[in-house]
């Protein structure tokens, strides 16, 4: 079972300012939080240096601040907790739950870059550590908003990695040892990592740990019906304009149109946090932006 106390959080990964959908992310896994009257922690997930931008991380937490939403705890980042992770690592290898794995891209790509047996041609002096998983695999559970979700993970993902062969930790393994260290009891975030949340189940059972609950908000579509993207020049909020991306936002978690005469954050978020209604928000994996336009609410443009 999940910790008994509400604590959610909110974990971006610093590779660009923070854009609408991780907005999304941020206030929905607030207004999550504290409708159940729980803690709400920030935590930065900078292990992926290849594809940090400099001053994202910065960026991020001040725009986050701009926008009223405080980490109740002190912000931690992945970075300095590598301890945690290769202690959670030598468990696994230590139970042979892990192993270390030569296998290169190219090794893989006859199986659709799925690993279920190591197939290397040559030992690499960079070798990954992946997690081992078992042939018949299936992994279902109960999503707060998506309903039941089921994934074939031996199919699907095969052995993953816990460790690249670049030598930085796998999101996955980061995530797992975090969420759990941290007592995060509600895990409130895009539904582009639904697809996630299996590897994670079963590295918490590999782990010996609980698993918290979860819930996927939807994604935010643009007019072609993809997921918002920096390359496409998504929709950056600007951190001198809080009140009308939180309208925004309030308005793609499903929630009554309000805020016409509402004038500063403090205010639109006390009234947010109040009036908020969980089982409003849209139990679908994506919403087109143009859901917006039905509203009386306009974007920050
Ligand atoms: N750091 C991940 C991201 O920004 C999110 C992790 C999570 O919420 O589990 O995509």
């Amino acid at each position: 079972n999940p910790p008994s106390t509400y604590r959610g959080r909110f974990a971006p990964s610093p590779t660009g300012p923070l854009h609408f959908g991780s907005l999304l992310a941020a206030f929905g896994s607030w207004l999550m939080a504290r409708h159940a009257g729980g803690e709400w922690w920030v935590r930065i997930e900078d292990i992926d240096p290849p594809r940090e931008v400099a001053g994202a991380a910065a960026s991020q937490l001040d725009t986050l601040a701009a926008f009223g939403l405080q980490s109740d705890a002190a912000i931690v980042r992945q970075s300095e907790r590598s301890d945690l992770y290769q202690a959670a690592l030598d468990r696994l290898l230590d139970s042979g739950q892990a192993f270390v794995c030569h296998c290169s891209r190219s090794d893989l790509a006859d199986d659709g870059g799925v690993h279920r047996a190591c197939v290397a041609t040559q030992a690499r002096p960079d070798p990954a550590i992946r997690l081992r998983v078992a042939p018949g695999t299936v992994v279902a559970f109960e999503d707060g908003l998506q309903g039941t979700v089921r994934q074939d993970v031996a199919a699907e993902v095969g052995d993953f990695v816990l460790r690249r062969a670049d030598g930085f930790w796998a999101y996955q393994l980061a995530v797992v040892v975090d969420d759990h260290a941290q007592g995060i009891s509600d895990v409130v975030r895009g539904a582009d990592l639904l697809d996630s949340t299996p590897r994670q189940i079963l590295l918490q059972r590999a782990l010996g740990l609980p698993t918290p609950r979860y819930a996927h908000l939807p994604l935010v579509l643009d007019g072609d019906g993809r997921k918002l993207s920096k390359s496409e020049a998504a929709w950056p909020v600007d951190p001198a304009a809080p009140l009308p991306a939180l309208r925004a936002a309030w308005a793609m978690l499903g929630q009554a149109p309000m805020f016409d005469d509402i004038a500063s954050v403090p205010i639109l978020l006390e009234t947010a946090r109040l009036t908020f209604d969980p089982s409003r928000i849209p139990r679908v994996p994506a919403l087109p932006l143009a859901a917006l336009h039905n509203t009386h609410v306009t974007n920050a443009d």
